[in-house]
């Protein structure tokens, strides 16, 4: 072995010893000729001291002496030494090794570095240089401690879910990349084959047809870290292809699939934290996320609930809320309470007039008319616009929002779906103002009793909610409005975000069939698209269902990070570009026309 020990083990237990470091030169200082060089590596930094007064061997010191004038900083050094006290009043408290130093005896070059074009150091947060500048040289940054314990973490939290399941009886099972286009509602990533010119593989957004059929092939209960590619436009906060914690199981229904997964998550939580997860998780049903939280991802560690008042609104005389009205639209209320403000009187409150104001502003941001308030002071509600609201409506308010001295109720109003979802963020925004969760544990919630179908609000097109393979939770075609039917899925939700989706499956192939004729795909498309996948359940497909996780959000949430980027080893950038290889790039013509696309793009001009 080429070191002794890492450069994070050092302690004063190796008082004494001689020892052989490897690693990094991460900064040198020259005291008056003593130098000091701080060497790390991925598990620490030690202290190692070249000291050329003391060392007898006089050879030794002019080699060493020369050697350290040739390189650079982040090059990559061995010393052998003896590890030693530091000075007294020297030590590092914040250091694990801060206590001791290895006094250099000789030391090797074992690789040089060029000049950086950042400093390798613990910055974090706006002291780190350009995100485009670490993905660049993403191999430096991987060096910071910050980046190198991300990735262990989320080495340790696959590592712990792989041992459950594998425990359980579980096969991991690869599927392929190269696949015909699985659709879960994204473009694909194609990729074209050179052996049958003029033909396309996609990549995978999902093994979803594949796990299914491994259950038609009777591996009952598989699970796969699976890769997943999209070709979704690029927003703040994804990226291309992604890691899922892909699950299937036959014979079994959504609390089985729920119940796994809960232990699953427990298994990470003791190894990671340390302690139990609280299970089974809470259930919010689809229709009281969207009304009480005003999201399909609702955060329920803290209130602000959302409550509809239009019937008790409609009673009063403003006119802001009866033009809304009349259009068919709704007002919604929550109520700050005043101990959300840490208020103790109505006058000492965190969200006075300026910050209500801002509040107005903020909702026109959103695409809102304004948003209206008001207080309870006094036991009464008072505002600006309170005298539009008789006494029996304001007693309706009161009653409605159980609103007590100090509260704040605050109003959207707006068609349902708008008034909702502004509500929604208004939660997000006061709960991160009013630091509504600050000291609060993570809480996943499984939202369930989701549609089977929704509308696209532009084109009016039926689309499914989740994708086209859910079960319904009904039968299809007896007479009903089956645009209308629910669908037999789950999504798990972490502190707001959904970080997993699954659903029983149509394992009888007449009904997914039906649900493919209801997205309104003819029977030639069906049979083009998905003739191999029908077919595969018609010889004896056993009831499955299955979930799958997003690994790098789950990973994100549970490190705090800012992105996901911060928690995979080789994103891309915001605007899905592989920096450091400089993906995508043009390829050679001659590898355009051995695929025959240059003869493909010639056509589409002539
Ligand atoms: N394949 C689905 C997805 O990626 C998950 C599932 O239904 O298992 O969202």
């Amino acid at each position: 072995m080429m070191r002794t020990h890492t450069c994070g083990e050092l302690r004063p237990d190796h008082l004494g010893q001689k020892v052989t470091l490897a690693g990094w030169v991460r900064f040198s200082r020259d005291h008056g000729g003593v130098l000091f060089l701080d060497l790390a590596d991925a598990y620490g930094t030690t202290q190692v001291v070249f000291d050329p007064e003391i060392m007898e061997d006089r050879a030794a010191v002019e080699g060493l002496e020369s050697l350290f004038k040739t390189f650079g900083r982040e090059s990559v050094i061995s010393v052998h030494g003896t590890v030693r006290n530091r000075v007294e009043g020297t030590e590092d408290a914040r250091n694990p090794t801060g206590q001791v130093e290895v006094f250099i005896e000789s030391a090797e070059l074992l690789n040089r570095s060029r000049p950086l074009p950042f400093e390798v150091a613990e910055q974090k947060g706006s002291m780190l240089p350009g995100e485009d500048l670490r993905l660049r040289y993403r191999y430096l940054d991987l060096r910071r401690t910050e980046m190198s314990n991300n990735l262990r973490f989320r080495h340790r939290v696959i590592a712990a879910a792989r041992r459950y399941l594998d425990g359980a009886g579980f096969v991991e099972v690869e599927t392929p990349m190269l696949t015909r286009s699985t659709p879960e509602g994204a473009r694909d990533f194609i990729v074209p084959s050179r052996i049958t010119p003029g033909s396309f593989y996609a990549l995978p957004q999902s093994p979803q047809l594949y796990k299914q059929m491994l259950m038609v092939g009777g591996i009952d209960r598989y699970y796969q870290v699976a890769r997943c590619f999209r070709d979704e436009d690029s927003r703040s906060d994804r990226q291309p292809e992604f890691t899922q914690l892909d699950v299937e199981m036959s014979f079994v229904d959504e609390t089985d699939i729920q119940g796994l997964i809960e232990k699953v998550l427990s298994s990470v939580w003791k190894e990671i934290y340390g302690k139990e997860l609280p299970t089974p998780f809470p259930r919010v049903t689809f229709y009281d996320a969207m009304h009480r939280y005003g999201t399909d991802a609702p955060d329920i560690r803290y209130g602000l609930e959302l409550n509809d008042v239009t019937d008790i609104v409609e009673r009063s005389n403003y006119e802001i809320f009866h033009r809304v009205l009349s259009k068919g639209g709704r007002v919604v209320c929550m109520n700050v309470k005043a101990e959300y403000t840490h208020a103790t009187s109505a006058d000492d409150t965190m969200v006075g007039r300026n910050e209500v104001d801002r509040l107005i502003e903020w909702a026109k941001g959103q695409g809102m008319g304004g948003l209206t308030w008001m207080r309870m002071i006094g036991g009464e509600l008072t505002s600006n616009i309170v005298k539009y609201f008789p006494d029996d409506v304001r007693a309706g308010l009161i009653e409605r929002l159980e609103a007590k001295e100090g509260d704040l109720l605050l109003f959207l109003a707006g068609s349902e779906i708008a008034a909702l979802k502004a509500g929604g963020e208004l939660r997000r925004k006061l709960a991160k103002d009013l630091r509504l969760l600050e000291g609060k544990d993570h809480q996943f919630v499984w939202l369930v009793g989701c549609p089977l179908f929704q509308r696209d609000p532009l084109t009016g097109q039926l689309e499914t909610f989740h994708h086209p393979f859910v079960r319904p939770d009904g039968c299809l075609g007896e007479g009903g409005d089956d645009t209308c039917m629910g669908g037999r899925s789950y999504d798990l939700v972490m502190d707001g975000n959904e970080i997993g989706s699954g659903s029983m499956r149509c394992h009888d192939p007449e009904v997914q069939r039906q649900v493919f004729r209801l997205l309104g795909m003819s029977d030639e498309k069906i049979e083009s698209d998905f003739g191999f996948f029908l077919e595969a359940l018609s010889y004896g497909a056993p009831p499955h269902g299955g979930i799958a996780l997003g690994v790098d959000r789950m990973v994100s949430i549970m490190l705090g990070t800012e992105s996901i980027r911060e928690v995979i080893a080789f994103p891309k950038n915001k605007k899905f570009q592989g920096l450091m290889d400089r993906s995508p790039a043009p390829v050679e013509e001659s590898k355009l026309a051995e695929l025959q696309l240059l003869s493909l793009a010639g056509d589409e001009e002539e």
